[in-house]
């Protein structure tokens, strides 16, 4: 796959079938995906954070946006094939994937999570939201999330916990964590929730 590297952060440029298939394939062999969705903004976070970026290490990242696009032109001197957005392709793959899979939704405020969960079984009949949580408990009550989490051992972990909490959260956890694909998702539960 070719990709953009900068800096040891490494965006792979991928198609959004090609991205569906890597999904489909860790959710299928039960093997665990760590995915990023890197936008801009992220990218500048990883390059000025060198523990940034090193958490990023173990994640598939693909390109979101415009500006890592000009990004990929400059230093690569080509585009990335396609804008792959998280909040744009979790629902399409949803969508897409007619296979039952489970999901669990950690983050966003309060009552969002639950909102969301409430939609996506009315979107998507055939996969099941296993839990929920916030985004905002208290660093204490760490064990008891992963714990909620590997209870419900859930096909997909959507963490909205914003950049760059919700990869740090996933990279530092994701050896402990029963799941297969676990993906940072920012405000996507906030949309999912209307
Ligand atoms: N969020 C959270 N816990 C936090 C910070 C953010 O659950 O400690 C949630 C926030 O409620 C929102 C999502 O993460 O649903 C994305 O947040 P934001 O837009 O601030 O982050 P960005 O992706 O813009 O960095």
């Amino acid at each position: 796959v070719d990709r953009l590297d900068l800096e040891g952060v490494s965006v792979s440029d991928l198609t959004r079938d090609e991205l569906f298939g890597r999904l489909r394939d860790a959710l299928d062999r039960r093997a665990q995906l760590c995915l990023g969705f890197c936008n801009a903004n992220m990218l500048l976070k990883a390059l000025c954070t060198p523990a940034y970026a090193a958490s990023l290490r173990g994640f598939l990242l693909v390109s979101d946006g415009l500006g890592i696009d000009l990004c990929s032109a400059l230093f690569r001197g080509r585009f990335f094939r396609q804008n792959l957005n998280g909040t744009d392709l979790i629902p399409a793959f949803l969508a897409a994937e007619t296979a039952p899979r489970t999901l669990f939704l950690l983050g966003a405020r309060p009552g969002i999570a639950e909102a969301a969960a409430r939609n996506l079984a009315l979107l998507y009949p055939q996969h099941r939201v296993v839990g929920v949580r916030d985004g905002y408990f208290p660093a204490g009550e760490l064990e008891v999330v992963l714990a909620g989490i590997n209870a419900a051992s859930p096909d997909i972990l959507l963490v909205a916990l914003g950049n760059p909490g919700q990869e740090t959260f996933i990279a530092e956890h994701a050896h402990r964590i029963d799941a297969r694909v676990l993906m940072g998702v920012g405000a996507l539960l906030d949309y999912a929730a209307g």
